[in-house]
């Protein structure tokens, strides 16, 4: 068998996704996740050929979970088609502003961007070892959720906060779902026949996390995320942008610790909190469509935020050649699509209902008319992406 796959792993602190991808052909051989990591419930599943498998896990952390996906990789005949690991890392600070193979001092980088992210990075670094232990002569490759974002303007990513805050602790906006954007921005300007080098594009991943970012000539220039990706749009259960001055308000009025605060706001806000249903944006959507005027609401709070930083990044590039759409809700949601359409009126989009409607489940494509600004739908592949990288780095 030919080594012509890469192992993708996608560590958080409670998960490990994982698929084994062939970047020439675009196969995905296998894909899965092991969930409710350390703790009794921790499971694997996964998807292979259309059928679905799983395995309990017991009390499993990342090793055992990467060990027990070794087991199946072997019992489906897929282990020798591997040659390298990619890994997804959230954080890359200002230090990484494109995907590299691992080495000791990249590790030790990671490991002192922790504060950054004191969530994802330990759980990143713990894939990333296991893999080395487990397959100990294969290359791993780390890509960053932040690296795209490197290339915007100081003017974008500066808080107007004291510069030594900056200057000594790295407090400054990064933004997040860079590796999404990367292939979205690259497939949306192939869809259209435009040059990415010269191209104004504004892309939309809505997802339970949700941000925008605005493309110009193929590079990030600015987007909604920050120091962390609380920031921005509405989220599932991220409330995005609020009054800094709320944290003061919860603890001097109503008793809120600093740890409260910001459960409150990662946690219970965005879509959960404000419709008092569920994070879940189809929810949300049906009891709207059965005249619940409050899902009514939340809705119209999250289009109404993001056609005003989309309108923002728009007229920052000066010229908009698309808007594109991805993410499960970017994907699917030809609700969300058309009420941020609607608040875009101004920009010379005109939608296409029925191409609107029938964009869906993985597909791709324009959903305005003839002759409108282009608004367009492109599922994303960050998978994809991480393989494609890793190849080019190990091959
Ligand atoms: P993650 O950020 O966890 O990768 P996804 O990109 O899978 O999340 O997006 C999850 C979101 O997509 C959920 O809010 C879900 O409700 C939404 N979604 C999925 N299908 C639809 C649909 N048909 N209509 C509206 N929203 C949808």
């Amino acid at each position: 068998m030919s080594k012509d796959s890469i192992l993708v792993i996608n560590c958080g602190s409670s998960s490990l996704k994982f698929a084994v991808i062939n970047p020439t052909t675009e196969e995905e051989k296998i894909n899965g996740i092991a969930e409710r990591m350390n703790s009794s419930e921790a499971v694997l599943n996964w998807k292979i050929n259309g059928e679905k498998g799983s395995l309990p896990l017991g009390q499993a952390a990342h090793e055992a979970a990467l060990e027990a996906i070794v087991g199946l990789l072997r019992e489906e005949g897929l282990m020798a088609s591997i040659s390298a690991i990619g890994h997804r890392v959230v954080h890359g600070g200002e230090k990484f502003s494109q995907s590299c193979l691992v080495t000791d001092e990249v590790l030790q980088a990671i490991e002192d961007g922790t504060k950054l992210a004191p969530l994802h990075s330990p759980a990143n670094l713990a894939g990333i070892r296991a893999a080395q232990k487990i397959f100990p002569g294969l290359p791993n490759v780390v890509v960053f959720d932040t690296a795209f974002h490197q290339t915007m303007p100081a003017e974008a990513y500066l808080y107007p906060i004291p510069y030594s805050l900056y200057k000594d602790h790295g407090v400054r906006r990064y933004g997040f779902h860079g590796t999404s954007y990367r292939y979205v921005g690259q497939a949306a300007a192939d869809m259209l026949g435009l040059d990415i080098n010269d191209s104004n594009l504004v892309v939309a991943h809505l997802g339970n996390g949700a941000s925008a970012c605005a493309i110009k000539n193929g590079k990030s220039i600015d987007t909604t995320m920050g120091l962390t990706p609380l920031e921005g749009l509405v989220m599932g259960t991220r409330s995005g942008d609020v009054d800094p001055n709320l944290f003061n308000f919860l603890n001097k009025t109503l008793g809120y610790t600093l740890d409260e605060a910001t459960d409150m706001l990662n946690k219970k806000s965005g879509l959960l909190g404000l419709s008092e249903m569920d994070s879940d944006c189809r929810v949300i959507q049906e009891a709207a469509a059965q005249g619940n005027e409050h899902a009514q609401l939340t809705l119209d709070v999250f289009c109404h935020v993001l056609a005003e930083k989309v309108a923002g990044f728009a007229a920052a590039m000066g010229k908009i050649d698309a808007l594109v759409f991805t993410g499960g809700i970017g994907e699917n949601s030809s609700v969300i699509r058309k009420n941020v359409l609607e608040r875009l009126s101004i920009f010379g989009f005109k939608l296409d209902e029925k191409l609107n409607d029938e964009t869906f489940r993985g597909k791709s494509g324009v959903i305005t008319q003839e002759g409108s600004t282009v608004a367009m739908v492109v599922a994303t592949n960050e998978e994809l992406m991480i393989s494609r990288d890793t190849q080019a780095l190990t091959a």
